[in-house]
């Protein structure tokens, strides 16, 4: 498989030069909330009014967490709020396949580049012995690793019964990335992380390390996401230097918030999409809401993502959601 994973990285390498490229990256957990499908319009936008290419992938690794049927419905109710796809699951592509269930083989290939440069070990630590090290400090993201397990050697994954973890070992030192939207994310990953999952002892692939993988072989250059994965940012960055990827921009934008001022969930039933059509709104109603909300349209308009489209340029777009973030606090 190894020679997959270059092969594909080649031809990102070779499509990043040609044009930019954005992405939509859903997790089939659960219905899309109106939180969710303002990220997808605001990834969409963005890549559109770049004139870039717009990939849709699902974040299908945890299946435990997978709902059935889920992905499905979200691609329809992205297709009814007016977004399209260059490429993703229902309509192909070259830099596929897009479910990150059927991936594996592309982390794998990662992974030993990891090993190969002893930048991963494994860690037989639960989540209770983390927390309860004497000096383990919560960082933004939970308990901060206190690095029990640092010195092990990789060949001693298995303990009895016991599975590990692999832990990326992070260097000393600051990583600094400038975010389209919010700024600089300033971040030393070894006093606020510590060394962190890339797989987990049951052998699900950690997100952090999935993503680094799949936005650099499908050849992103804009990565538009969710404000909540702005603290990741730094360990991602620390994974595509150690894997000598490219690094895409980033844009982090706020969450959209519920009536009380909460963030939007999909498993506190926020509201979905699905919803909103089965009481018979319409795609344009839903678009100027949403639009409406980072004040990319007035209050109360009806407008499609296409309007929506023509009606913008690039930089009034940048500088609304870089309003928005600072009127945001
Ligand atoms: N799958 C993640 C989510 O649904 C998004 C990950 C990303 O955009 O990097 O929240």
């Amino acid at each position: 498989m190894t020679v997959d994973y270059e092969r594909m990285l080649d031809r990102a390498l070779r499509l990043r030069k040609q044009l930019p490229s954005g992405r939509y990256a859903p997790s089939p957990s659960g219905p899309l909330h109106l939180g969710n499908a303002r990220t997808a319009l605001l990834a969409w936008l963005q890549a559109r009014l770049a004139g870039a290419r717009f990939v849709m992938r699902i974040e299908d690794l945890d299946r435990s967490r997978v709902r059935p049927g889920c992905a499905k419905q979200m691609l329809d109710d992205l297709r009814w709020m007016g977004l399209e796809w260059d490429e993703g699951p229902d309509v192909g592509g070259k830099t596929g396949p897009y479910e990150q269930s059927v991936r594996d083989d592309f982390y794998v290939a990662a992974l030993s580049r990891l090993r190969d440069a002893r930048k991963i070990f494994p860690c037989f630590c639960s989540r209770k012995d983390i927390q309860q090290a004497a000096s383990a400090p919560h960082g933004s993201d939970g308990p901060i690793y206190p690095g029990t397990c640092r010195k092990r050697d990789l060949g001693s994954e298995e303990k009895g019964r016991r599975s590990a973890a692999l832990r990326y070992r992070v260097s000393a030192g600051t990583i600094e990335v400038e975010d389209v939207v919010t700024g600089p994310i300033v971040q030393n990953l070894g006093r606020d992380v510590g060394d962190f999952v890339v797989r987990r002892s049951d052998g699900i692939f950690a997100y952090q390390l999935a993503v680094v993988v799949d936005d650099a072989l499908m050849g992103i250059t804009d990565v538009v996401r969710g404000v909540d994965l702005r603290e990741s940012t730094p360990r991602q960055i620390a994974l595509l230097n150690a894997l000598d990827l490219p690094m895409p921009r980033y844009w982090h934008i706020p969450l959209m918030v519920d009536g009380d001022g909460n963030r939007m969930s999909k498993r506190d039933g926020s509201e979905a999409v699905m919803t909103f059509r089965a009481r018979g709104g319409k795609p344009e109603e839903l678009v100027g809401q949403l639009a409406a909300s980072v004040a990319l349209c007035p209050q109360d308009t009806a407008v499609s993502a296409q309007e929506l489209l023509s009606a913008h340029d690039l930089s009034v777009f940048t500088r609304t959601l870089r309003n928005r973030d600072a009127g945001a606090g």
